[in-house]
C-alpha cells in the first residue's frame, strides 16, 4: 500500500490509515514485507521510523528513494474470544462397543470435551435355568458396562419378557438399549421338566427292570440311561416317548455284571421353528446286579 506522502516539514501520522480485512484485526504498519515484530513501526506520530525503514530497505537499495513502502501488519480474529458455542454429538455405545459424546465449538471447531460412553458388555439374568412347578418365572437381569457400572433401566434400556412363562421351554428376555446406548441383546433362560425317580430296579437274568412313577404334566416322555460305569462313560440310552409308561425292560445285559441306571424326563418344544427336547436333571443312581 502506498502509505507515506510527505512534502518537506510536514508530516502525517500513518497509524491514521487503518486498513480493513475480514477475519482479520489490523495490528499496525511496518517497515519490512515479512512484517516482523521488530518491524512494527511504534512512534507513527513522528519520523523517527524513517530511520528503520531506510535500515530495511537498504539490501534492496532503495535508500535513495522517495517513496515509502510500509506494509500492514494483521492479527487472525478469534471468533471465540467472548467465548466457544458448544455442540454436542453422541455415538452410542452397544454391547460391542463403547461410544462417545464429543462437544466441539460450532464456530472453530475446537474440540472442548469428550467422554467415552463404555459398551454395555456384561448383561446376566439371575437365573437361567428353573425346575417347572407351574408358577411363571422372571429372572432378574443385571446390564452392566465394561467397567462393571449398572445401566439404569428405562434410562439406559427397557426389558421385555416372553408371554406365559410356566411351562417347560425356552424363553426370550430382550432388552432394548436407549439413551447413550442402541441395539438389541436376546438372553435366554429355561424351563425343564420336573425330575423324575426310579422307584423300583429289579434284575432278572441278563435283564432289568425300571419302573417310575408316570409323569403326565410337561413331559413327553423319558431317557433312561444305564451302563457298567458308575460314571456313565460308554453308557446306552434308551428313550421312551410316552409320558404315561410307567416301566422298562432292559435286556441284552451282560450276566452276573453291576450296573448303574438312571432317569430323567423331557418335552418337546419349538423353539425358533425347530423341535428341542428340554431334559429335567438325572434322578439318583440306582445300582444293581444283573443275574
Ligand atoms: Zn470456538
Amino acid at each position: 500500500m502506498d502509505t507515506t506522502d510527505y512534502e518537506v516539514n510536514q508530516f502525517f501520522d500513518i497509524n491514521e490509515c487503518v486498513p480493513v480485512r475480514e477475519g482479520y484485526r489490523f495490528v499496525g504498519w511496518c517497515t519490512s514485507p515479512s512484517a516482523s515484530d521488530a518491524s512494527l513501526i511504534k512512534n507513527t506520530g513522528n519520523s523517527d521510523w524513517i530511520v528503520d525503514w531506510a535500515k530495511d530497505t537498504y539490501n534492496r537499495l532503495q535508500i535513495d528513494s522517495y517513496d515509502i513502502q510500509l506494509y500492514a501488519k494483521w492479527a487472525k480474529e478469534d471468533p471465540c474470544a467472548k467465548g466457544h458455542t458448544p455442540q454436542e454429538t453422541l455415538t452410542q455405545a452397544t454391547a460391542e462397543s463403547d461410544g462417545r459424546i464429543v462437544t466441539k465449538c460450532s464456530v472453530c471447531g475446537k474440540t472442548l470435551s469428550e467422554t467415552v460412553i463404555k459398551k454395555a458388555s456384561d448383561i446376566c439374568l439371575s437365573d437361567t435355568s428353573y425346575t417347572y412347578n407351574g408358577k411363571e418365572k422372571t429372572p432378574q437381569l443385571v446390564v452392566k458396562d465394561s467397567e462393571g457400572k449398572q445401566l439404569n433401566l428405562n434410562t439406559d434400556y427397557t426389558v421385555t419378557y416372553a408371554k406365559d412363562r410356566k411351562n417347560v421351554g425356552c424363553y426370550d428376555v430382550t432388552i432394548t438399549f436407549a439413551g447413550n446406548y442402541n441395539g438389541t441383546v436376546n438372553r435366554t433362560f429355561t424351563i425343564e421338566p420336573k425330575q423324575v425317580n426310579l422307584s423300583k430296579v429289579k434284575a432278572g437274568r441278563k435283564k432289568i427292570t425300571v419302573k417310575w412313577k408316570k409323569q403326565a404334566v410337561q413331559t413327553t416322555g423319558y431317557e433312561i440311561q444305564y451302563g457298567t460305569s458308575s460314571g456313565f462313560e460308554g453308557a446306552k440310552t434308551v428313550t421312551v416317548s410316552k409320558n404315561k409308561t410307567k416301566g422298562k425292560t432292559i435286556s441284552k445285559l451282560k450276566a452276573k455284571k453291576k450296573y448303574y441306571v438312571r432317569i430323567r424326563a423331557y418335552k418337546t418344544v419349538k423353539v425358533k421353528e425347530r423341535s428341542v427336547k428340554i431334559y429335567s436333571s438325572w434322578s439318583k443312581v440306582r445300582k444293581i446286579k444283573v443275574k
